[in-house]
């Protein structure tokens, strides 16, 4: 089926291909990079995203077990921003290490840059996190971190009804197949389980503020790209995928769509909807 790959119409395979390429070229070079080009927002973003699902919290109050084991699943989990954060304030700032993370991503250049960056946590952290290679549109098939070079590793599936929080930052942009990928959160999640995303969004409610944005993104990201990363085409069609993405109310629909309930307008915008937090809980 058509799809698109930044402003150019491709088929669904096609945009695997390509996108994978794009992320085996800049795993290296990407949490340089987004400091660069968000001046650092992305760390608010994100700091931001992971309190307000605060993992690991359960009130007494709510009836909930505080001790009942929790399941993360960080997809697209790239080099490991939010999963880490999330061991941090479910383990530290909430005490509670019964909450393990699950980082699955489709490219493994990023989960090895993730893996070797982990190696900084706490062994009781490291020991609470797992990585595994998937395409985010059908977690039925999901391998582990590979060694280079491992042959036939295991296939297994992420069980329905297994995970209590579903993550996504940054990612569900660069999918070939969207509503796949939610039907996929809704079967993986369990009744109560929440979905999450953190994605760039549309910033045209301020017309002067979305001028000077796009400005910056099309000009200036794959320029920095090229002198930085010496890549410049990956830059540009990560800031052409940004434009691609539906608006913060027509992503919020395709959430609904899938089944999810989501509270209030479904999104909070983050900067004047540089980027937006979508929620939606399964019923
Ligand atoms: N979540 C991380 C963060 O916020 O820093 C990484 C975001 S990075 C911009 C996007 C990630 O999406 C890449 O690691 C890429 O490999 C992954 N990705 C792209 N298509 C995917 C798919 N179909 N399934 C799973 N991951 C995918």
């Amino acid at each position: 089926r058509p799809t698109h790959f930044g402003f150019q119409t491709v088929t669904e395979a096609e945009k695997i291909e390509r996108v994978a390429t794009v992320f085996t070229s800049v795993a290296e070079s990407y949490d340089r990079m987004n400091d660069l080009m968000s001046f650092g927002w992305h760390r608010i973003w994100k700091d931001h995203f992971v309190s307000s699902l605060n993992p690991g919290f359960s009130p007494l109050a709510s009836g909930l077990d505080p001790r009942a084991p929790q399941h993360i699943l960080d997809i697209a989990g790239g080099t490991g921003d939010i999963a880490f954060r999330m061991l941090h304030t479910a383990h530290i700032v909430n005490a509670n290490p019964d909450v393990r993370v699950t980082i699955s991503d489709i490219n493994p250049a990023m989960l090895t840059v993730g893996k070797q960056r982990s190696t900084l946590l706490p062994a009781s952290q490291q020991a609470a996190l797992s990585f595994v290679e998937a395409n985010a549109e059908d977690l039925t098939r999901t391998t582990p971190l590979s060694s280079p070079g491992t042959a036939n590793p295991p296939t297994s599936a992420i069980p329905s009804a297994s995970v209590d929080l579903y993550t996504v930052a940054f990612g569900i942009r660069n999918f070939s197949n969207i509503p796949a990928a939610l039907r996929e959160a809704y079967r993986v999640l369990k009744p109560g389980g929440v979905f999450a995303c953190l994605e760039f969004s549309k910033a045209d409610a301020h017309p002067l503020f979305n001028t000077l944005y796009k400005e910056w993104s099309f000009r200036a990201i794959p320029l920095i790209g090229q002198l930085v990363a010496g890549d410049r085409d990956s830059y540009q069609y990560l800031v052409e995928s940004i434009e691609k993405f539906p608006s913060q109310a027509d992503f919020r629909d395709m959430i609904i769509d899938a089944g999810f309930v989501v509270g209030g307008q479904g999104y909070e915008d983050l900067t004047g909807g540089v980027a937006a937090i979508h929620k939606g809980m399964k019923p």
